[in-house]
């Protein structure tokens, strides 16, 4: 039997991770089980509530569940990505704790993995009314700038629910990037890839904890570490002040020894 390894960052999720365990043992009933096997991984990113504790519960009562749990909060890239290193599946499919990606579209990432021989089945958001007006228009404009300076193909509204194959899993294992924006990584690493359309819904529980500040820094992050867009910037400033000083120099030496400027 072929193993799934669902991932699952999770900070301060404590009353959704119960509801996803729950969900995906239900999806799993209906159509999976006898095909797929299993296993959840739950990044526990230095929550300060019960998560932990409730994770633990169903580590005791079902096998198939693992923890990782941080010292401190990283963040969820670098959970991710954990979730990814750690996995033993044939694929793995990462999704949020707080059931906005939908647990109902698993059979569907599948099979078409299956069916279509797909390495990368990267879920891509239709838009979600109720995202605030900020972060709709940060978006929009976050993605029009990342289309014109990014060396990657980018898709608009591609989420990290996505599904990889072992293979791109091994791949992505072996980079050493510190600074990560998973799913641009991902994205860079290549592969065949295919996009499935899905409409988000809303957190179960709970508030979302990535605040416009926390965005706006990763978009930034996501800016310098899939473009050299920003260091060719800062290169040819650099050049251009260097050049502007340079026949600031050579005036004021000409000025100095040669020149009586009489105006
Ligand atoms: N998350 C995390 N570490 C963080 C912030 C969020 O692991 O520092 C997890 C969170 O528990 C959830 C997912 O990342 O499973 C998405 O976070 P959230 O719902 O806050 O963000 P959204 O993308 O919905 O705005
Ligand atoms: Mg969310």
């Amino acid at each position: 039997m072929k193993k799934i390894s669902i991932i699952i960052p999770s900070y301060n999720e404590e009353k959704n991770i119960p509801l996803i365990y729950t969900a995906i043992c239900v999806e799993w009933k209906k159509s999976l089980v006898d095909k797929y096997d299993f296993e959840i991984i739950f990044v526990d990113d230095g929550s300060q509530d019960n998560s932990v504790q409730e994770i633990e519960k169903l580590v005791e009562k079902d096998e198939r569940v693992k923890l990782l749990e941080f010292s401190r909060n990283f963040g969820k890239e670098i959970a991710t990505t954990a979730g990814i290193n750690h996995c033993q599946g044939d694929a793995c499919i990462m999704m949020d704790a707080d059931l906005q990606h939908p647990v109902n579209l698993l059979p569907e990432f599948i099979h078409r993995w299956e069916k279509e021989k797909v390495e990368v089945l990267i879920g891509v958001r239709k838009n979600s009314k109720s995202d605030s007006f900020i972060k709709r228009f940060g978006g929009r404009i976050f993605y029009k700038i990342m289309r014109m300076i990014s060396e990657v193909p980018i898709v608009p509204q591609a989420t990290d629910y996505r599904l990889l194959d072992r293979e791109v899993i091994d791949a992505f294992n072996k980079m050493t990037e510190r600074n990560r924006i998973t799913r641009g990584l991902i994205d860079w690493l290549g592969f065949k890839r295919r996009l499935l359309y899905f409409e988000a819904d809303e957190r179960a529980e709970g508030e979302a904890s990535y605040s416009t500040f926390k965005l706006f820094k990763l978009a930034i992050t996501s800016m310098i570490s899939l473009s050299l867009f920003p260091l060719r910037v800062a290169s040819y400033l650099g050049l251009g002040i260097i050049f502007v000083s340079g026949i600031l120099g050579i005036i004021m030496f000409l000025d100095r020894y040669f020149f009586d400027w009489n105006f």
